[in-house]
């Protein structure tokens, strides 16, 4: 059962929680047992599970920030000037996360949350949510 999860994000950086819309959409789905897959279909976001606490998620930008600072020379910036953003979600983010599914429930953490991060906004994004049914 594969769903799509539309967010429009307001800024050019942007860490949205999106735990709750993909908990429902694992109720909507039915399946109590199994595994859920949450994939980003564009090459300058990411997804990370972590803490949403204001101070994570500001030491999170500011580390991108200097890790990978924006306009550093990069080839592709000749064609466009979003080098940073693509270098942020394919060397410190993945395009998708994993979490399991028991009773119906996202079987995470006290503080582990799903994090969808926007690395080159304002835009509006599709995001896949693959909720897969398994008794093993
Ligand atoms: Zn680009």
């Amino acid at each position: 059962m594969l769903h799509e999860l539309s967010i429009e994000t307001s800024r050019k950086f942007e860490i949205v929680d999106i735990t709750g819309d993909v908990q429902r959409l694992v109720w909507k789905s039915g399946i109590t047992e199994g595994i859920v897959v949450v994939f980003t279909r564009h090459t300058t976001t990411g997804l990370l599970i972590n803490e949403n606490e204001n101070g994570l998620l500001l030491d999170i930008k500011e580390k991108m920030e200097e890790l990978i600072p924006e306009g550093a020379g990069y080839a592709h910036d000749r064609i466009d000037s979003n080098a940073h953003s693509h270098l942020r979600a394919g060397l410190l983010l993945n395009p998708e996360v994993i979490v399991p599914v028991e009773e119906g429930e996202l079987v995470l953490g006290t503080w582990q949350r799903i994090l969808f991060v926007e690395l080159d906004g304002p835009r509006r994004r599709k995001l896949l949510v693959k909720v897969c049914s398994c008794n093993c």
